[in-house]
């Protein structure tokens, strides 16, 4: 069965009209379905045959909480939300002055292998649908009661390797009639994959693009990142350049830092060097502490920021939210698996 929740209003109006409906129908299904409405049965508004007719021709599911915890230091809340076929995703609301961000998911684990990232541990289970990354949006607003001004697409998953799904829930949770976020909110962030960076290139979306590099020289990335084995730092900024070129919107680069591994004056001063004259910025994490991984969070953050500084790079730290709940993405997911799994004998 067709998921509903990933149609367009467009390709609602047809299905709809399929079945001898006006077009202001279709209209009423969105803004129900983007309200987060849990059956057909809620939909009052619509006749009581189109509402069963409707439960025999689409999917329509919606997540559960299996997890929930809420920071006392900032008010943070980390969801991990299971799926219809009981697979499990984390999303995170944090609070800002300009408002509510939420951090999705877009994927069931990860492919890529960073060597710092603990959603990447267990590979990758499948793609998110696109409503099943919109659903995160739509039930974090009605769970907490904060209503979502921002979207951070930084959460488990790759959102560049699950394109299509990505590029629809952008479409969706945009559109006027549904959530009405605007792209100037929302921010994707990737591992670089360059074919993919000029595949979004083309759609000249206002999003923020942020690209995780995490070192300057290919050493580093490839130790740390399988990804950059195939492209090279090189190639990736020279992507990055072009992606600038065709959409007008500059590069926010990601860089988490690593005691000992990228944190060097060295290589502040070839990032600087290679970053000279481009506009970007960079965002230093300080690195969330893996346990299953040896990398330690740096302690020269503030060195390394004031090196780039007088270099001429725009530079900021990561605040950190939810330090006393595990807040970065794939920990909880794991750690709730490791006690179901303890609880049940063994699992996978
Ligand atoms: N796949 C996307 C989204 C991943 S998560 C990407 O690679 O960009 C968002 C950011 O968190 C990425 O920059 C990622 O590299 C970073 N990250 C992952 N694990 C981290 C950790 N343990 N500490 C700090 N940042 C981390």
């Amino acid at each position: 069965m067709r998921d509903i929740k990933s149609m367009t209003p467009e390709e609602l109006g047809d299905a709809l009209r399929a079945l001898g409906q006006p077009p202001f129908r279709a209209r009423q299904v969105f803004a129900w379905l983007h309200r987060g409405a849990a059956s057909f049965e809620e939909m009052s508004d619509l006749p009581k045959d189109l509402r069963g007719e409707l439960g025999r021709s689409f999917a329509l599911s919606r997540p559960t909480v299996a997890r929930k915890q809420v920071s006392r230091e900032d008010g943070t809340v980390k969801y991990l939300w299971r799926l219809a076929d009981g697979n499990c995703v984390e999303t995170v609301l944090m609070g800002y002055r300009h408002g509510n961000t939420v951090c999705v998911s877009s994927q069931v684990g990860c492919l890529m292998g960073c060597a710092f990232c603990a959603s990447t541990l267990g590979g990758k289970v499948r793609d998110l649908t696109a409503g099943e990354i919109l659903d995160q949006v739509i039930f974090t607003q009605l769970d907490s009661g904060r209503p979502i001004s921002n979207i951070v697409m930084m959460g488990i998953g790759e959102p560049l390797d699950n394109f299509d799904n990505v590029l629809r829930f952008l479409e969706l949770v945009n559109r006027p009639e549904g959530l009405n976020i605007g792209m100037r909110h929302i921010s994707l962030s990737t591992c670089g994959l360059v074919k993919k960076i000029d595949k979004l290139a083309e759609y000249g979306l206002q999003l923020t693009l942020s690209v995780s590099l995490h070192a300057p020289d290919d050493e580093t990335r490839n130790a740390l990142m399988p990804v950059n084995r195939s492209v090279g730092v090189d190639k990736l900024l020279e992507t990055c350049r072009r992606y600038f070129e065709k959409t007008g919107r500059r590069i926010s680069f990601e860089y988490a830092m690593i005691d000992g591994v990228n944190d060097s004056d060295a290589q502040a001063d070839l990032l600087a060097r290679r970053l000279a004259g481009t506009g970007s910025h960079v965002n230093l994490i300080p690195l969330n502490h893996v346990e299953e991984s040896p990398l330690k969070p740096s302690r020269r953050v503030r060195a390394f920021q004031r090196r780039l500084e007088e270099r001429g790079i725009n530079v900021t730290v990561r605040r950190r939210l939810g330090g006393d709940i595990d807040a970065s993405c794939g920990q909880l997911r794991r750690k709730a698996r490791e006690e179901m799994e303890g609880q049940g004998g063994k699992g996978q």
